[in-house]
């Protein structure tokens, strides 16, 4: 055995994060289904020059070429895929080998694999990756999962091959089983909602002063100096420069406008919904992708008269400024409910998740990368039980500062008929958990009422029914 780690799966992901191993000093072994992606790495860089690789063209050959306890990573596609070579391997190891995880899985399925793998004497490691092809080669952000043995043998190799932060690396262990493909998810949710707002103020720009996409380009990467400092920030502006070689016009103008999805803003709103935490920005966000592609009723509703008032801005520079306020508190607000997500799923499946260090490995390497990670780490560390970030120091100054600016934007935009799904449901969200009373009281009664489903009182204990169509007559207490 001569491999430190190897990597089953050589795709876009898997090849990249092979090659990253190998250029920090790990011999990697490294195997594919389909023999030709090991030939074609071992070719463009098997000389020797960027480490050391242990190509197998079996998998016996693979699983014995580990030095032990061995580390296999996988890195294949999610979902049944990912069960049948996880059974492959398995059948393969012996008692205290690691197996891991690296590829975009469903956090329950980590959980049940973790489960499986642990029946037959071996870890498993769900590790969440973000970074994209460049990430996996220079270093992406990592967030493991699994056993802590299991993260003593494997977080030094991950921790290295990481992305650094003014030397701290973007890798931390997580908490067990699936807390490493929960955090992901969420991850990637909050990317959904980065995403739609930096389009909403795009769109908002364009409708509201004409600019060209070139134009607002330079509005982004003024931006990107500021408060907004991120990676996102810095693509957009890249994608908006960019020219179609075809028609000469800006890419973006040529390109259908119909986002996809690959499905982790889809599981970060369900586990929501299963955990009930409003994640209004990411939910949004993801809606927003699906009515994009809502092509029969687009049609269908272009016909109608919107009964909108044309967007006319007399101060350019202050609408624009309004318009950067109110995508940072947007912004603010999906940050502020991921993060509500990520306490509600380590409640309830007892997951130890220090919040700080989650800020912290999201602060380089992926692609929500962010300059005001550095804040919410700190907001975490003063105070890991924070009920509310977007109310903890300093974002609640910041915040309180860009209200004004949403408010406008938001009215403005509804008057003038641009689509603002997350900067709208952003302040609505805000509106409701800053009111001293909400109409939920009649909703209450609207239950009880048509369900018997019992109410409580806000004068004393106890669970209340009452006999609505019978007037006159008194509450009856439940218990
Ligand atoms: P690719 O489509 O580039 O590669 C897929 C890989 O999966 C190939 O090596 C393929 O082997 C292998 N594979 C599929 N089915 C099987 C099977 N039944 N048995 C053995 N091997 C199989 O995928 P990516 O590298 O883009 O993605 C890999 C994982 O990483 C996914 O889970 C993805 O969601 C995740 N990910 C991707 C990111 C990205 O930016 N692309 C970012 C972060 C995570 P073969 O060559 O034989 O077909």
């Amino acid at each position: 055995a001569s491999a430190d780690i190897g990597v089953f799966g050589l795709g876009v992901m898997g090849a990249n994060l092979a090659r990253n191993l190998a250029r920090n000093g790990y011999a990697t072994a490294i195997f594919n289904r389909t023999p030709a992606r090991t030939e074609k790495l071992m070719a463009a860089h098997g000389d020797g020059s960027e480490g050391i690789f242990v190509p197998a063209s079996e998998l016996d050959d693979f699983v014995a070429s580990l030095s032990r306890p061995r580390v296999a990573i996988i890195m294949v596609k999610a979902g049944p895929d990912t069960d049948i070579v996880m059974e492959q391997l398995a059948l393969r190891m012996e008692e205290g080998d690691i197996i891991v995880d690296c590829g975009n899985s469903l956090f329950s399925d980590t959980i049940r694999r973790e489960r499986r793998a642990r029946e037959l004497g071996l870890h498993f490691v769900g590790a969440g990756v973000s970074g994209g092809e460049e990430g996996a080669l220079w270093g992406p952000s990592i967030m493991p999962g699994g056993t802590i043995e299991s993260y003593t043998r494997l977080g030094p190799m991950f921790e290295k091959i990481s992305a650094h932060y003014e030397g701290e690396p973007c890798c931390a262990h997580v908490g067990a089983d699936g807390a490493g493909h929960f955090v992901k998810m969420v991850h990637n949710g909050i990317e959904y909602a980065d995403m739609q707002v930096i389009a909403e103020a795009y769109d908002l720009l364009r409708k509201g002063l004409g600019l060209s996409p070139a134009q607002i380009a330079e509005v982004f990467s003024t931006w990107n100096e500021g408060e907004l400092d991120s990676y996102l920030i810095e693509i957009t502006a890249e994608v908006l420069r960019q020219k179609d070689s075809h028609s000469g016009c800006a890419l973006v103008d040529v390109i259908v406008d119909q986002a996809s999805q690959k499905g982790t803003g889809k599981w970060t709103v369900q586990t929501a919904l299963d955990l009930a935490v409003p994640v209004t920005g990411i939910g949004e966000a993801t809606f927003a992708r699906g009515a994009s592609c809502a092509t029969p009723q687009r049609e269908a509703a272009r016909g109608l008269d919107a009964a909108a008032l044309p967007l006319t801005i007399s101060e350019p520079d202050t609408f624009i400024d309004d318009v950067r306020r109110a995508l940072f508190a947007s912004k603010l607000v999906a940050y502020s409910q991921g993060f509500d997500e990520i306490t509600a799923g380590a409640q309830v499946h007892e997951w130890n998740i220090d919040k700080a260090a989650i800020a912290r490995i999201w602060r380089a390497g992926c692609i929500i990368r962010a300059g005001f990670l550095d804040d919410i780490a700190s907001a975490y560390e003063a105070d890991p039980e924070l009920p509310l970030l977007l109310a903890a120091p300093p974002f609640a100054q910041r915040f309180e500062q860009c209200l004004p600016s949403l408010r406008r934007i938001v009215a403005l935009a509804a008057t003038s008929g641009v689509p603002i799904p997350v900067f709208a449901s952003s302040l609505s969200y805000f509106d409701q958990i800053r009111a001293e009373r909400l109409p939920a009281a009649l909703i209450q009664g609207q239950r009880d009422f048509f369900g018997a489903h019992t109410y409580q009182r806000i004068d004393k204990p106890g669970t209340f029914h009452t006999l609505w169509a019978e007037e006159g007559r008194p509450e009856e207490q439940w218990d």
